[in-house]
């Protein structure tokens, strides 16, 4: 089975998401691996706020992208808040990026990841980095949507954060999303 590798950014409520979409893979049948050069399917769980947390993923994937030449069958993502924040705009410039989904959309990530893993397996003429069109956008999946009736939910998940992430904003750290202003 394909072995997965989550690097998470941010907050507490950042490491339990991960933790359900680890879940949602076991359940699966995916294995952990302990370090991305040997997963399958790599997957950053993003801030947007704290110590420059989305510059650091941003150059996170972008040295991901030496590993995605050497292993072309690999699914990369953003997760998370960054991912709600910057959607589709996240493909441009790392076209190894295959999925990009928001905060309300962590219950679908593992459906996602099995689409991408078999497109891949299915069309290698497609997969090689090399090869891959820098406009073959289509491949890829974002998914930045709100949930019908999800924003009670996510309002009362994120209320014990809004002070942290406040005070975040004030010292000039942005984009200051609408998990955030809950
Ligand atoms: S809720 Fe705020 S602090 Fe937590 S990961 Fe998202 S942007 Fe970062």
């Amino acid at each position: 089975m394909p072995k997965f590798f989550i690097k998470t950014y941010g907050c507490q409520m950042n490491e339990r998401d991960s933790e359900q979409v680890a879940h949602s893979l076991l359940a699966r049948g995916y294995e952990r691996a302990s370090k991305e050069s040997e997963a399958d399917v790599v997957l950053l769980n993003t801030c947007s706020v704290r110590d420059m947390a989305d510059q650091k993923a941003l150059g996170k994937m972008g040295m991901l992208g030496r590993l995605a030449k050497e292993r072309p069958h690999v699914v990369f993502g953003f997760l998370g808040c960054m991912a709600q924040a910057r959607g589709g705009e996240l493909l441009k410039g790392l076209p190894h990026v295959d999925l990009v989904v928001g905060t309300q959309k962590f219950h679908r990530v593992a459906d996602y990841v099995a689409e991408l893993v078999a497109k891949k397996a299915a069309r290698p003429e497609v997969a090689p980095y090399q090869k891959r069109a820098m406009d073959d956008l289509r491949f890829s999946i974002v998914d930045v949507a709100e949930e019908p009736g999800s924003q009670s939910t996510i309002r009362d998940q994120h209320a014990l954060h809004l002070l942290h992430c406040s005070a975040d904003a004030r010292r000039g750290a942005q984009p200051f999303h609408r998990r955030h202003r809950a």
